[in-house]
Protein backbone atom coordinates (compact mmCIF):
# COMPACT_ATOMS: atom_id res chain seq x y z
CA UNK A 1 0.00 0.00 0.00
CA UNK A 2 1.25 3.41 -0.83
CA UNK A 3 0.59 5.66 1.96
CA UNK A 4 0.97 9.27 -0.54
CA UNK A 5 -1.89 7.61 -2.63
CA UNK A 6 -4.60 8.70 0.11
CA UNK A 7 -5.71 12.32 0.40
CA UNK A 8 -8.36 14.65 2.13
CA UNK A 9 -10.23 14.46 5.65
CA UNK A 10 -13.49 12.99 5.31
CA UNK A 11 -16.42 12.42 7.87
CA UNK A 12 -19.20 10.38 7.34
CA UNK A 13 -22.41 12.03 7.13
CA UNK A 14 -25.36 10.44 9.71
CA UNK A 15 -28.69 11.66 8.68
CA UNK A 16 -31.46 10.75 11.77
CA UNK A 17 -34.87 11.73 11.84
CA UNK A 18 -35.15 13.82 9.02
CA UNK A 19 -31.88 15.82 9.68
CA UNK A 20 -28.36 15.82 9.64
CA UNK A 21 -26.75 14.01 13.24
CA UNK A 22 -25.14 17.18 15.30
CA UNK A 23 -22.09 14.45 15.99
CA UNK A 24 -21.68 14.87 11.85
CA UNK A 25 -21.23 18.79 12.12
CA UNK A 26 -19.21 18.82 14.98
CA UNK A 27 -16.77 16.45 13.51
CA UNK A 28 -17.06 18.63 10.28
CA UNK A 29 -15.21 21.61 12.81
CA UNK A 30 -13.09 18.71 13.83
CA UNK A 31 -12.41 17.89 10.47
CA UNK A 32 -11.36 20.99 9.19
CA UNK A 33 -8.81 21.89 11.53
CA UNK A 34 -6.92 18.37 10.32
CA UNK A 35 -7.50 19.37 6.74
CA UNK A 36 -6.17 23.03 7.14
CA UNK A 37 -3.06 21.21 8.78
CA UNK A 38 -2.43 18.45 6.68
CA UNK A 39 -3.42 21.50 3.85
CA UNK A 40 -6.10 19.09 2.07
CA UNK A 41 -9.77 19.02 1.12
CA UNK A 42 -11.97 18.30 3.91
CA UNK A 43 -15.24 16.05 2.14
CA UNK A 44 -18.13 14.91 3.65
CA UNK A 45 -19.93 11.25 2.71
CA UNK A 46 -23.80 11.53 2.51
CA UNK A 47 -25.91 8.21 1.96
CA UNK A 48 -29.27 7.88 1.79
CA UNK A 49 -32.22 8.51 -0.30
CA UNK A 50 -33.42 11.99 -1.57
CA UNK A 51 -30.49 13.42 0.87
CA UNK A 52 -29.69 16.35 -1.80
CA UNK A 53 -30.54 19.36 0.57
CA UNK A 54 -28.85 18.10 3.18
CA UNK A 55 -25.89 17.32 1.42
CA UNK A 56 -25.62 20.85 -0.06
CA UNK A 57 -25.73 22.59 3.00
CA UNK A 58 -22.25 20.78 3.95
CA UNK A 59 -20.17 23.35 2.42
CA UNK A 60 -21.49 26.17 5.03
CA UNK A 61 -20.36 23.47 7.74
CA UNK A 62 -16.71 23.74 6.41
CA UNK A 63 -16.55 20.97 3.77
CA UNK A 64 -14.95 21.16 0.47
CA UNK A 65 -16.19 18.45 -1.44
CA UNK A 66 -19.18 16.09 -0.63
CA UNK A 67 -19.64 12.64 -1.96
CA UNK A 68 -23.32 12.31 -2.62
CA UNK A 69 -25.01 8.34 -2.88
CA UNK A 70 -28.25 9.19 -3.27
CA UNK A 71 -30.54 5.68 -3.85
CA UNK A 72 -33.77 4.92 -2.65
CA UNK A 73 -31.68 1.30 -1.84
CA UNK A 74 -30.47 3.64 0.86
CA UNK A 75 -33.36 4.65 2.60
CA UNK A 76 -32.89 3.04 5.55
CA UNK A 77 -29.60 2.48 7.65
CA UNK A 78 -28.72 -0.77 6.92
CA UNK A 79 -25.17 -2.25 7.47
CA UNK A 80 -24.86 -4.01 4.47
CA UNK A 81 -25.54 -1.14 1.70
CA UNK A 82 -24.27 1.50 3.89
CA UNK A 83 -20.93 -0.55 4.22
CA UNK A 84 -20.63 -1.22 0.53
CA UNK A 85 -21.19 2.42 -0.02
CA UNK A 86 -18.47 3.43 2.34
CA UNK A 87 -16.04 1.00 0.83
CA UNK A 88 -16.63 1.79 -3.08
CA UNK A 89 -16.18 5.73 -2.60
CA UNK A 90 -12.87 5.07 -0.56
CA UNK A 91 -11.78 2.66 -3.06
CA UNK A 92 -12.14 5.29 -5.86
CA UNK A 93 -11.10 8.36 -4.24
CA UNK A 94 -8.68 6.94 -1.24
CA UNK A 95 -9.33 9.32 1.63
CA UNK A 96 -6.31 9.63 4.14
CA UNK A 97 -8.80 9.44 6.86
CA UNK A 98 -12.15 9.09 7.53
CA UNK A 99 -14.08 10.09 10.75
CA UNK A 100 -17.78 8.53 12.03
CA UNK A 101 -20.11 9.56 15.18
CA UNK A 102 -19.97 7.17 18.06
CA UNK A 103 -23.60 6.46 17.23
CA UNK A 104 -25.35 3.47 17.31
CA UNK A 105 -24.97 3.75 13.76
CA UNK A 106 -22.04 5.06 13.40
CA UNK A 107 -19.81 2.58 15.36
CA UNK A 108 -21.79 -0.38 13.68
CA UNK A 109 -20.76 1.11 10.20
CA UNK A 110 -17.11 1.92 10.70
CA UNK A 111 -16.33 -1.43 12.55
CA UNK A 112 -18.23 -3.25 9.62
CA UNK A 113 -15.84 -0.85 7.19
CA UNK A 114 -12.93 -1.79 9.00
CA UNK A 115 -13.48 -5.65 8.21
CA UNK A 116 -13.55 -4.41 4.55
CA UNK A 117 -11.19 -2.09 4.14
CA UNK A 118 -7.83 -2.98 5.00
CA UNK A 119 -7.72 -1.25 8.22
CA UNK A 120 -8.24 -0.54 11.50
CA UNK A 121 -9.96 1.78 13.99
CA UNK A 122 -10.07 3.72 16.88
CA UNK A 123 -13.22 3.43 18.59
CA UNK A 124 -14.51 6.19 21.08
CA UNK A 125 -12.23 9.31 20.54
CA UNK A 126 -12.14 12.47 22.26
CA UNK A 127 -9.31 14.03 21.13
CA UNK A 128 -8.02 14.44 17.14
CA UNK A 129 -4.91 15.79 16.20
CA UNK A 130 -2.63 14.81 12.87
CA UNK A 131 1.01 15.09 11.91
CA UNK A 132 1.29 18.01 9.53
CA UNK A 133 4.20 15.92 7.52
CA UNK A 134 3.07 12.36 7.50
CA UNK A 135 -0.54 12.68 7.96
CA UNK A 136 -0.60 10.17 10.72
CA UNK A 137 -3.72 10.46 12.83
CA UNK A 138 -3.39 11.15 16.70
CA UNK A 139 -6.57 9.43 17.90
CA UNK A 140 -6.90 9.46 21.38
CA UNK A 141 -9.16 8.04 23.90
CA UNK A 142 -9.66 7.04 27.71
CA UNK A 143 -8.30 3.56 28.64
CA UNK A 144 -8.14 1.46 31.62
CA UNK A 145 -11.34 2.60 33.03
CA UNK A 146 -10.38 6.20 32.57
CA UNK A 147 -7.13 6.43 33.90
CA UNK A 148 -5.19 7.25 31.30
CA UNK A 149 -5.41 8.75 27.73
CA UNK A 150 -4.56 6.31 24.80
CA UNK A 151 -3.10 7.81 21.72
CA UNK A 152 -3.85 4.80 18.89
CA UNK A 153 -1.83 5.28 15.63
CA UNK A 154 -2.70 3.14 12.26
CA UNK A 155 0.79 3.38 10.58
CA UNK A 156 0.59 1.34 7.42
CA UNK A 157 -2.92 1.43 6.55
CA UNK A 158 -5.06 4.07 4.93
CA UNK A 159 -7.51 5.25 5.24
CA UNK A 160 -7.22 5.94 8.95
CA UNK A 161 -10.09 5.60 10.82
CA UNK A 162 -11.86 6.39 14.17
CA UNK A 163 -15.28 6.97 15.75
CA UNK A 164 -15.49 10.03 17.95
CA UNK A 165 -17.92 10.39 20.23
CA UNK A 166 -20.64 13.37 20.73
CA UNK A 167 -20.70 16.65 21.90
CA UNK A 168 -16.49 16.56 22.28
CA UNK A 169 -15.73 18.32 18.98
CA UNK A 170 -17.24 22.05 17.91
CA UNK A 171 -19.04 22.67 15.21
CA UNK A 172 -17.86 25.58 13.30
CA UNK A 173 -20.65 28.76 12.65
CA UNK A 174 -22.62 28.25 9.81
CA UNK A 175 -21.03 30.07 6.81
CA UNK A 176 -23.79 30.84 4.52
CA UNK A 177 -23.15 31.00 0.77
CA UNK A 178 -20.12 29.05 1.50
CA UNK A 179 -19.96 26.69 -1.03
CA UNK A 180 -17.74 23.54 -2.83
CA UNK A 181 -17.63 20.24 -5.18
CA UNK A 182 -20.92 17.99 -5.16
CA UNK A 183 -19.63 14.76 -6.40
CA UNK A 184 -22.76 12.58 -7.25
CA UNK A 185 -21.81 8.65 -7.01
CA UNK A 186 -23.39 5.29 -7.93
CA UNK A 187 -22.85 1.92 -7.29
CA UNK A 188 -23.58 -1.37 -8.55
CA UNK A 189 -25.81 -2.81 -6.13
CA UNK A 190 -29.46 -4.07 -6.04
CA UNK A 191 -32.06 -4.61 -3.40
CA UNK A 192 -31.63 -8.61 -3.76
CA UNK A 193 -27.80 -7.75 -2.89
CA UNK A 194 -28.82 -6.69 0.44
CA UNK A 195 -29.91 -9.74 3.12
CA UNK A 196 -31.22 -7.07 5.61
CA UNK A 197 -34.91 -6.12 4.78
CA UNK A 198 -36.67 -3.43 6.55
CA UNK A 199 -39.78 -4.86 7.82
CA UNK A 200 -41.43 -1.98 10.35
CA UNK A 201 -39.44 0.69 12.02
CA UNK A 202 -41.29 0.62 15.81
CA UNK A 203 -40.43 3.81 17.46
CA UNK A 204 -40.21 4.01 21.50
CA UNK A 205 -43.20 5.21 23.31
CA UNK A 206 -41.41 6.91 26.18
CA UNK A 207 -40.13 10.62 25.05
CA UNK A 208 -36.39 11.88 24.96
CA UNK A 209 -34.87 8.58 25.07
CA UNK A 210 -31.55 9.33 23.47
CA UNK A 211 -29.29 9.67 26.07
CA UNK A 212 -25.49 10.59 23.99
CA UNK A 213 -26.49 13.61 23.05
CA UNK A 214 -29.05 15.08 25.05
CA UNK A 215 -27.97 17.97 27.48
CA UNK A 216 -29.87 16.57 30.47
CA UNK A 217 -29.96 13.00 31.68
CA UNK A 218 -31.72 12.12 34.77
CA UNK A 219 -30.37 8.65 35.90
CA UNK A 220 -31.47 6.32 38.25
CA UNK A 221 -29.53 2.87 40.17
CA UNK A 222 -30.79 0.26 42.44
CA UNK A 223 -31.42 3.11 45.33
CA UNK A 224 -35.24 3.65 43.60
CA UNK A 225 -36.04 -0.07 45.10
CA UNK A 226 -37.89 -1.56 42.19
CA UNK A 227 -39.02 -1.47 38.23
CA UNK A 228 -42.40 0.55 39.83
CA UNK A 229 -40.16 2.85 42.04
CA UNK A 230 -37.53 3.53 39.16
CA UNK A 231 -41.05 5.67 37.70
CA UNK A 232 -39.96 8.56 39.61
CA UNK A 233 -36.81 8.54 37.28
CA UNK A 234 -39.13 8.87 34.36
CA UNK A 235 -41.50 11.27 35.52
CA UNK A 236 -38.64 13.73 36.74
CA UNK A 237 -37.21 13.27 33.41
CA UNK A 238 -40.02 14.36 31.78
CA UNK A 239 -40.71 17.54 33.69
CA UNK A 240 -37.60 18.67 32.31
CA UNK A 241 -37.62 16.99 29.01
CA UNK A 242 -34.48 15.07 29.71
CA UNK A 243 -33.20 11.43 28.85
CA UNK A 244 -33.34 8.96 31.33
CA UNK A 245 -29.90 6.97 32.02
CA UNK A 246 -29.21 4.08 34.21
CA UNK A 247 -26.91 2.05 35.83
CA UNK A 248 -25.64 -1.76 35.09
CA UNK A 249 -27.94 -2.76 37.92
CA UNK A 250 -30.69 -1.59 37.13
CA UNK A 251 -30.65 -2.94 33.52
CA UNK A 252 -29.59 -5.90 34.31
CA UNK A 253 -32.81 -6.01 36.66
CA UNK A 254 -34.95 -5.51 33.86
CA UNK A 255 -36.05 -1.94 34.75
CA UNK A 256 -35.05 -0.26 31.79
CA UNK A 257 -33.25 -1.27 28.46
CA UNK A 258 -29.46 -1.57 27.64
CA UNK A 259 -29.23 1.46 25.49
CA UNK A 260 -29.92 3.91 28.49
CA UNK A 261 -27.02 2.21 30.33
CA UNK A 262 -24.39 4.32 31.31
CA UNK A 263 -20.65 3.29 32.08
CA UNK A 264 -17.71 1.32 30.92
CA UNK A 265 -20.14 -0.84 29.28
CA UNK A 266 -22.33 1.00 28.56
CA UNK A 267 -22.80 4.56 26.94
CA UNK A 268 -20.30 7.44 27.72
CA UNK A 269 -22.57 10.87 28.00
CA UNK A 270 -21.57 14.45 28.53
CA UNK A 271 -24.33 16.40 29.19
CA UNK A 272 -24.84 19.59 30.73
CA UNK A 273 -26.62 18.65 33.72
CA UNK A 274 -26.81 14.40 35.32
CA UNK A 275 -28.69 13.66 37.91
CA UNK A 276 -27.62 10.16 39.80
CA UNK A 277 -30.29 9.49 41.89
CA UNK A 278 -29.82 6.51 43.93
CA UNK A 279 -26.67 5.13 42.43
CA UNK A 280 -23.61 4.00 44.18
CA UNK A 281 -21.35 5.74 42.32
CA UNK A 282 -19.09 2.88 41.10
CA UNK A 283 -15.86 3.67 38.85
CA UNK A 284 -17.68 1.50 36.07
CA UNK A 285 -20.45 4.31 36.13
CA UNK A 286 -17.85 7.12 36.88
CA UNK A 287 -16.22 6.47 33.99
CA UNK A 288 -19.11 6.83 31.53
CA UNK A 289 -20.31 10.35 32.91
CA UNK A 290 -17.66 12.18 34.67
CA UNK A 291 -17.10 14.77 32.50
CA UNK A 292 -20.59 16.22 32.77
CA UNK A 293 -21.56 19.66 32.97
CA UNK A 294 -22.84 19.73 36.18
CA UNK A 295 -23.62 16.17 38.15
CA UNK A 296 -25.96 15.79 41.24
CA UNK A 297 -26.51 13.07 43.00
CA UNK A 298 -29.03 11.88 45.64
CA UNK A 299 -28.27 9.12 48.02
CA UNK A 300 -29.57 8.20 51.21
CA UNK A 301 -25.73 7.05 52.37
CA UNK A 302 -23.62 10.07 52.99
CA UNK A 303 -20.72 8.02 52.22
CA UNK A 304 -21.44 6.70 48.65
CA UNK A 305 -18.57 7.26 46.44
CA UNK A 306 -21.13 9.12 44.45
CA UNK A 307 -20.50 12.10 46.48
CA UNK A 308 -16.91 12.30 45.83
CA UNK A 309 -17.55 13.22 41.74
CA UNK A 310 -21.04 15.36 42.55
CA UNK A 311 -20.73 18.84 42.55
CA UNK A 312 -24.01 18.87 44.17
CA UNK A 313 -25.37 16.23 46.71
CA UNK A 314 -28.52 15.88 48.50
CA UNK A 315 -28.24 13.05 51.31
CA UNK A 316 -31.88 11.60 51.15
CA UNK A 317 -34.39 8.98 50.01
CA UNK A 318 -35.11 9.50 46.37
CA UNK A 319 -38.79 8.89 47.14
CA UNK A 320 -39.06 11.84 49.12
CA UNK A 321 -36.46 14.03 47.41
CA UNK A 322 -37.27 13.48 44.12
CA UNK A 323 -41.55 14.48 44.18
CA UNK A 324 -40.37 18.02 45.95
CA UNK A 325 -38.04 18.18 42.82
CA UNK A 326 -40.36 17.50 40.79
CA UNK A 327 -43.21 19.07 42.04
CA UNK A 328 -40.76 22.79 42.05
CA UNK A 329 -39.61 22.11 38.25
CA UNK A 330 -43.44 21.82 37.32
CA UNK A 331 -44.13 25.26 39.16
CA UNK A 332 -41.59 27.02 37.52
P1 LIG B 1 -25.84 -0.09 44.02
O1 LIG B 1 -24.38 -0.24 44.01
O2 LIG B 1 -26.65 -1.14 44.67
O3 LIG B 1 -26.13 1.32 44.69
C1 LIG B 1 -27.39 1.78 45.04
C2 LIG B 1 -27.21 3.10 45.74
O4 LIG B 1 -28.48 3.63 46.03
C3 LIG B 1 -26.44 3.03 47.05
O5 LIG B 1 -25.40 4.01 47.07
C4 LIG B 1 -27.48 3.34 48.11
O6 LIG B 1 -26.94 4.08 49.20
C5 LIG B 1 -28.46 4.18 47.33
N1 LIG B 1 -29.83 4.10 47.84
C6 LIG B 1 -30.49 3.02 48.35
N2 LIG B 1 -31.75 3.33 48.64
C7 LIG B 1 -31.91 4.64 48.35
C8 LIG B 1 -32.98 5.56 48.43
N3 LIG B 1 -34.20 5.17 48.88
N4 LIG B 1 -32.77 6.84 48.04
C9 LIG B 1 -31.57 7.25 47.59
N5 LIG B 1 -30.50 6.43 47.48
C10 LIG B 1 -30.66 5.15 47.83
N6 LIG B 1 -22.11 -0.16 36.27
C11 LIG B 1 -22.66 0.84 35.56
O7 LIG B 1 -23.45 1.62 36.08
N7 LIG B 1 -22.33 0.99 34.24
C12 LIG B 1 -21.45 0.20 33.60
O8 LIG B 1 -21.21 0.36 32.41
C13 LIG B 1 -20.84 -0.87 34.34
N8 LIG B 1 -19.94 -1.66 33.76
C14 LIG B 1 -19.32 -2.61 34.54
C15 LIG B 1 -18.28 -3.38 33.98
C16 LIG B 1 -17.64 -4.32 34.75
C17 LIG B 1 -16.52 -5.12 34.12
C18 LIG B 1 -18.00 -4.50 36.09
C19 LIG B 1 -17.27 -5.51 36.95
C20 LIG B 1 -19.01 -3.74 36.65
C21 LIG B 1 -19.69 -2.81 35.89
N9 LIG B 1 -20.72 -2.04 36.42
C22 LIG B 1 -21.23 -1.01 35.69
C23 LIG B 1 -21.32 -2.33 37.76
C24 LIG B 1 -20.82 -1.44 38.84
O9 LIG B 1 -19.63 -1.98 39.40
C25 LIG B 1 -21.87 -1.31 39.96
O10 LIG B 1 -22.21 -2.60 40.41
C26 LIG B 1 -23.16 -0.60 39.55
O11 LIG B 1 -22.85 0.62 38.92
C27 LIG B 1 -24.01 -0.35 40.76
O12 LIG B 1 -25.26 0.12 40.38
P2 LIG B 1 -26.12 1.02 41.37
O13 LIG B 1 -25.29 2.19 41.78
O14 LIG B 1 -27.41 1.28 40.69
O15 LIG B 1 -26.43 0.04 42.57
Amino acid sequence: MNLEDYQGIWVFIEIKDGQIAPVSLELLGAGRELADKRKTDLAGLVIGSSVEEFASTLFEHGADIVYMYDDELFHYYRTESYMRAVFDCSEKHKPEVILYGATPNGKDLASAVATDLPTGLTADTTILDIEEDTGLLLASRPAFGGNIMATILCKKYRPQMATVRPKVMKALPREIGRTGKLIKETINLKEEDIRTKVLEIVSETTKNTSIDEADIIVAGGKGLGSKNGFQLIHQFADVLGAAVGGSRDVVEAGWIEHHHQVGQTGLTVTPKIYFAIGISGAIQHIVGMQNSGLIIAINKDPDAPIFQTCHYGIVGDAAEVVPILIKAFEET
